[in-house]
């Protein structure tokens, strides 16, 4: 493709001559459920994202899909049927991303940290589970272990103060947080959908005191447009309050953000989830966890106040004062002594929503629960829905929710009934286990058996297209340089059929190859020559586009 088709494209992708029922504004998690969900129940809806998909606070989660259980803590039964419910359809929904996740906490003592403690959460778990019927997932059931199986699994939790043993449950792991986003857009466009990803809603336009379309501009091209819809929704996380700005809608409903942070380190610590109280400092003691992913282990999470970038508009940051915490609270923690400069391939940012909370240390809290309101200006209503999701795991509820607002809103609903929710685009997989075993077969001698089972991960069903692009033409059947489980096909396919239009769309996003660390300069040069080919970029472009890549990495401050 040419520049002046992408033009062409990004301008045919906005249709300014449609009004739709409802119009999203954002495309993190949230707002990619919620665009599904809309086409599911019928409605027209179109998607408008500033960036690329889930490329900011969404793809810097802890991919823990929760089950919901430290909310048997405080006893919210509610909450932990909800994200048990929402763990197991997001597993029903995408099985190739969405993973079975097992998980221990070590017991110590007679009190909310002993193992009588866990085995009474573990009952109150487990009749949810039953209540929940036969539907519920296939995971492994929660357990107590006692001191010796605590340590066959995780041997280096000897150090724990009065360890007794070990609560053992099952959480699910999106592997690819990106690639679950793009897969709720590609599924709603392929029921009506539209979807736009480089398109930043700069207003939102009011008349007569509600809004009822925004004003976009084209960030690839600079070309501006309006789009109109009979509701608006705008899931644009730490950006709602500029946006509500834009209609002078009533900024104090918009919650401040506060930084959290994760850090991926090569250092393979176990094969459970480990969660564990921080042994940085004797007072405070954070919580943290330790996940094994894709042959690393991710680490967090951290919470710090304030905002804080390396450029502006860029990802936020850490200061190096703030990734020294970090790296003490896992020295402390886990096993190897301090984590050396290579050990660290990523440190995740993104941004929470927050509440004032006097005595808490940094005058902020967390917030706890989603809000959906809709906005008002000059204490009046403006047709306006803002939501703002508080985890990565419930944004499938969280969409049902603000449909039920918007319903509300418009006073009627599409006509039929809402389609099944069948699986995610590329999720008709049965198992990803029966999928890998068929595939690595049927594919031998194009692919090897590693690369198949990564592909079949990420991609699902949609290996086979991956596949034929390999069969059409030898060349794409060879390795991606640097890459030992790519291939050059793989490039191809995201290129044609997924909507990625810089460097690191394709890189750290579709293929996921520079999401689990840095990639190497062969392979960024492969994917910046494919890509200055496809769309016929000039040598300033793909500089950019470079530069960009390196930025994307900066994180410390
Ligand atoms: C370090 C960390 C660890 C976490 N761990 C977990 C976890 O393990 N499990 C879990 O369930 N949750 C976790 N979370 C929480 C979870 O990631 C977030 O709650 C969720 O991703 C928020 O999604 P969102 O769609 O609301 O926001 P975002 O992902 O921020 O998406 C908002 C989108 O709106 C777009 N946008 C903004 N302004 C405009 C505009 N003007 N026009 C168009 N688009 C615009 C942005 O580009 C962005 O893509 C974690 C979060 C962090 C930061």
């Amino acid at each position: 493709m040419r520049p002046a088709d992408v033009v062409h494209a990004a301008a045919e992708r906005i249709d300014t001559g449609r009004s739709y029922d409802v119009i999203v504004v954002g495309g993190g998690i949230n707002g990619c459920a919620l665009l599904w969900e809309a086409a599911r129940q019928g409605f027209s809806a179109i998607l408008l994202e500033r960036g690329d998909y889930c490329a900011e606070t969404s793809a810097n989660t802890l991919k823990v899909i929760h089950s919901g259980i430290r909310y048997l803590q405080t006893l919210d039964l509610k909450r932990v049927w909800e994200s048990v419910a929402e763990r197991d359809a997001l597993m029903r929904l995408a099985p190739h991303l969405v993973r079975p996740l097992s998980c221990l906490t070590p017991t110590s003592g007679m009190m909310l940290r002993s193992r009588w403690a866990a085995g009474l959460a573990w009952l109150a778990f487990d009749a949810i589970r039953a209540a929940q019927g036969p539907g519920a997932a296939a995971m492994g059931r929660n357990r107590i272990l006692n001191k010796a199986e605590c340590l066959r699994r995780v041997p280096w939790l000897a150090n724990e103060p009065g360890l007794s043993g070990a609560a053992l449950w099952h959480d699910a792991q999106v592997v690819n947080a990106e690639r679950l986003g793009l897969a709720f857009v590609l599924s709603a466009q392929e029921r009506g959908a539209d979807a736009c990803n480089y398109a930043e809603v700069e207003k939102l336009l009011v008349r007569e005191g509600r809004v009822y379309g925004v004003r976009v501009r084209d960030v690839l091209t600079g070309g501006v447009a309006s789009v109109t819809g009979r509701s608006v929704v705008v899931a644009a996380g730490a950006s709602l309050p500029g946006l509500l700005a834009t209609c002078h809608g009533d900024p104090a409903a918009a919650p401040r953000f506060v930084r959290a942070a994760n850090i991926v380190t090569t250092r393979r610590l176990s094969d459970v989830a480990v969660g564990r109280a921080s042994r940085a400092e004797a007072g405070e003691q954070r919580l943290l966890f330790a996940a094994p992913w894709d042959g690393r282990t991710l680490i967090g999470t951290w919470y710090f106040p304030g905002d804080c970038s390396a450029h502006p508009g860029g990802p936020p940051c850490l200061t190096r004062a703030e990734l020294s915490v970090c790296l003490r609270d896992i020295e402390a923690t886990f096993p190897g002594g301090p984590l050396c400069e290579e050990e660290i391939a990523l440190v995740h940012t993104g941004l929470l929503p927050a509440e004032h909370a006097p005595g808490v240390a940094a005058g902020e809290r967390l917030s706890e629960k989603e809000r959906i309101f809709e906005v008002r200006r000059a204490g009046r209503g403006t047709g306006l829905i803002a939501v703002v999701g508080v985890k990565y795991t419930t944004a499938r509820r969280v969409a049902r929710k603000a449909l039920r607002r918007v319903v509300e809103h418009l006073g009627d609903q599409p006509g039929g009934r809402p389609m099944p929710e069948a699986t995610l685009h590329g999720g008709d997989v049965g198992t990803l286990d029966t999928l890998v075993q068929a595939k690595t077969q049927e594919y031998e001698g194009t692919a090897d058996a590693r690369t198949v089972a990564r592909l079949a991960g990420l991609y699902g069903s949609k290996l086979d297209a991956i596949m034929r692009i390999a069969a059409r033409d030898a060349r794409m059947a060879e390795t991606i340089p640097g890459v030992a489980d790519s291939i050059k096909a793989e490039l191809r396919y995201v290129l044609e059929n997924e909507s990625a239009w810089t460097l690191c769309d394709a890189l750290v996003r579709r293929t996921g190859i520079g999401g689990r660390a840095r990639p190497t300069a062969e392979t960024i040069a492969y994917f910046a020559d494919t890509m200055t080919g496809h769309f016929g970029w000039n040598d300033a472009v793909r500089q950019a586009n470079i530069d960009a890549v390196d930025r994307y990495y900066e994180r410390i401050v």
